[in-house]
């Protein structure tokens, strides 16, 4: 079932939770909902789900607009983070409900019924477990059952809210792979919200990053990843370094660099900017032209990894530096005073309104020593 959302707002005695969202949800992806706690995730997984109405906007499943369908009619699959398993049932009577309680007439015979809960008992690999109460199974074994009963029903859409949040981070990562390869045999469309990085990236099929409200960036964990398309993206998907900069004629200027920095794509806009790049984007060089010079403060090795501070001149705090061993070539981690050539591989650059402060780091405002373009 596709579904598509537009300009949907919400609001909360007269606060906007929501400020004019827009989203097309294809039929079978498995989509994540990545945003910081409060940013709105779950308000919208809830207008989704008609669980609330909007304040303006629609929601279409298919052509149909659901925007006033109640929830039921919806026909959507739930789970939570906290586990809402019927306690005093036992795990084949909480994946039955949903079609038990059918009317009489849409309600499959008892034989169907059991045959449907083996299906899903087997692809939740909790064969054997049917007759265990919820307080009898792990947490991760609790969840499983949760997922089977909101597939019983067959639905249009499933909705998963921090489902494994309560989970500690190993079997977090194990139900992850484990729900990956139940959507690819389902293919259920699905919305996963979620606030962590990682398991977003490594599970969807797209990304949608939330961010106050408002739709940051949609696309596929390669591109978010790759491309933040606002600061604030490229901020919370990993630790990044923030460079005052200069935007003319298309090159990046920046202190320390002759001839700027050519971006991959071209620029839309000329003057004063903030140069985003990753820690492991920024790579040991000899190329005194075009790096940015500092000196080694500290260097680690952790993980096949040197995790280098570096400071360099007009900034208060050294940039983060991770260079991978093999990238090394079996040098050493650089000693503590060491004179070294930093060259940002993959960047991002976005435009700093006049009057807005360098970043914070800097000792000095927005004066980045400029060199003229070759
Ligand atoms: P997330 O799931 O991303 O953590 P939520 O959607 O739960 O965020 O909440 C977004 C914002 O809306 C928060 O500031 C929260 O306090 C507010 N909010 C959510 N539900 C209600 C409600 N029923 N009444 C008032 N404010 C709410
Ligand atoms: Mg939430």
């Amino acid at each position: 079932m596709d579904v598509s959302i537009r300009n949907l707002t919400k609001e909360f005695r007269g606060v906007q939770v929501l400020r004019g969202l827009d989203l097309d949800i294809r039929p079978g992806e498995l989509i994540a909902l990545l945003g910081p706690s409060g940013s709105g995730k779950t308000t919208l997984l809830r207008l989704i789900a008609g669980l609330e109405t909007p304040s303006s906007g629609t929601v279409h499943f298919g052509d149909e607009d659901a925007s006033h369908k109640t929830v039921q009619e919806r026909h959507i699959g739930f789970v939570f983070q906290h586990y809402a398993l019927f306690r005093h049932m036992t795990v084949f009577d909480n994946i039955a409900f949903g079609l038990k309680v059918r009317p009489r007439a849409q309600r499959p015979s008892r034989e169907e019924i059991a045959a449907k809960v083996r299906e899903l008992l087997s692809l939740v690999q909790l064969e054997g477990l049917e007759g265990r109460y919820p307080t009898q199974l792990s947490g991760g074994q609790r969840q499983r059952v949760a997922l089977a009963r909101a597939l019983a029903i067959d639905p249009n859409l499933l909705l998963l809210d921090e489902p494994f949040g309560a989970l500690d981070a190993q079997v977090r990562k194990d139900l992850r792979r484990w729900l990956r390869e139940l959507h690819d045999k389902t293919r259920h469309t699905t919305v996963f919200v979620t606030h962590d990085q990682e398991e977003a990236l490594e599970l969807a099929d797209r990304v949608v990053i939330i961010h106050e409200g408002t739709i940051a960036q949609v696309g596929t964990p390669d591109e978010v990843y790759n491309e933040p398309a606002t600061p604030f993206v490229y901020g919370f998907l990993g630790a990044v370094n923030v460079l005052p900069a200069h935007v003319k004629g298309g090159h990046v200027l920046l202190e320390g660099f002759e001839t700027g920095l050519v971006p991959a794509k071209p620029i839309g806009f000329e003057g004063p900017a903030n140069l985003y790049v990753r820690s492991h984007d920024l790579e040991l060089s000899d190329d005194r032209l075009r790096s940015i010079p500092g000196v080694v403060q500290s260097c680690r090795t952790l993980a096949g990894q040197f995790r280098l501070e570096v400071e360099i001149p007009g900034r208060r705090q050294p940039l983060n530096v991770e260079v991978s061993e093999a990238a090394l070539a079996g040098r050493q981690c650089p000693a503590k005073g060491s004179r070294v050539l930093l060259q940002p591989r993959r960047f991002g650059v976005f435009p700093r309104a006049s009057g807005e402060a360098a970043p914070a780091e800097w000792v000095e405002p927005a004066a980045p020593r400029l060199v003229a373009v070759s």
